[in-house]
């Protein structure tokens, strides 16, 4: 009832506010990409942005902003950070709510990032209610968690250009070097990226993160991506699930 409701009161006030998108069919959305670390979703979310003109946020991205211009919440977390406090959901919250009072989030936002527990998740919900801007979907990209350790634990950076590889990608006995830098430097691995660090990572998703699916399946919110593919063709499903979304045909149909 809830999602009928939404959708038949928005979608006039979203063709009136918006031109067309630049391609594709979608005219607006507001989702949410969850997915464990290296399960792709933040190329996928770059791919997004281009596509439909929408502007992605992200937690982290915002916070070095709202600190560096010295926003309201970015104040208090730049004073958070400096005491070398944790900066509180209640913080980053008022940071999306500063962020979704910009302009360019008229036609809708991708967060990447965010929720990543249950306590965030509810008060999001909270606040896209306040603001009249609820979801209008969670894209899980479900990857298996063998092939994420496999492509983080693979990773490989140049410290000379910076250029990412991944070592599984080269031909098997491919010495792990630079291709693009003349004197072809030694491939390095970033602490993060190492596989006990990737298990730890996952596992704190596994536990935190995973079982918001269950949340936002309950809200009829939940799409599922199964990401155990090449990087376009797990492009090609999500614009397909995009672009099927019912408050999209609504919005066809209205027009
Ligand atoms: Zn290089």
């Amino acid at each position: 009832m809830a999602g009928c409701g939404r959708g038949l009161k928005q979608a006039p006030a979203g063709r009136g506010l918006t031109p067309a998108a630049p391609t594709g069919s979608v005219s607006w959305m507001r989702i949410v990409l969850m997915g464990a670390p290296g399960s792709g979703k933040g190329t996928q979310s770059q791919r997004l942005v281009e596509r439909f003109g929408i502007p992605q946020i992200s937690t982290g991205d915002l916070l070095r902003s709202a600190v560096a211009r010295g926003t309201e919440y970015g104040v208090r977390a730049k004073a958070a950070m400096d005491s070398g406090q944790l900066v509180v959901d209640e913080i980053v919250l008022g940071i999306i709510r500063e962020r979704l009072a910009e302009r360019d989030t008229e036609r809708g936002f991708i967060l990447d990032g965010f929720p990543r527990n249950f306590a965030q998740a509810t008060a999001l919900s909270s606040l896209l209610g306040t603001l009249g801007r609820p979801l209008d979907a969670v894209v899980l990209f479900e990857v298996d968690y063998a092939e994420i350790v496999r492509r983080i634990s693979g990773r490989r950076s140049c410290q000379q250009c910076g250029r990412v590889f991944n070592i599984h990608a080269s031909p098997a006995g491919t010495p792990a070097h630079c291709e693009r830098c003349d004197d072809q430097p030694t491939l390095v691995q970033r602490a993060d990226d190492e596989e006990s660090t990737v298990r730890r990572r996952l596992e704190v998703y596994e536990q935190q993160t995973r079982p918001l699916a269950d949340y936002y399946a309950a809200q009829g919110l939940l799409r599922t991506i199964d990401a155990n593919a090449s990087v376009d063709e797990v492009t090609v499903r999500l614009f397909a699930l995009l672009e099927s979304l019912p408050a999209q045909r609504l919005l066809r149909n209205a027009s």
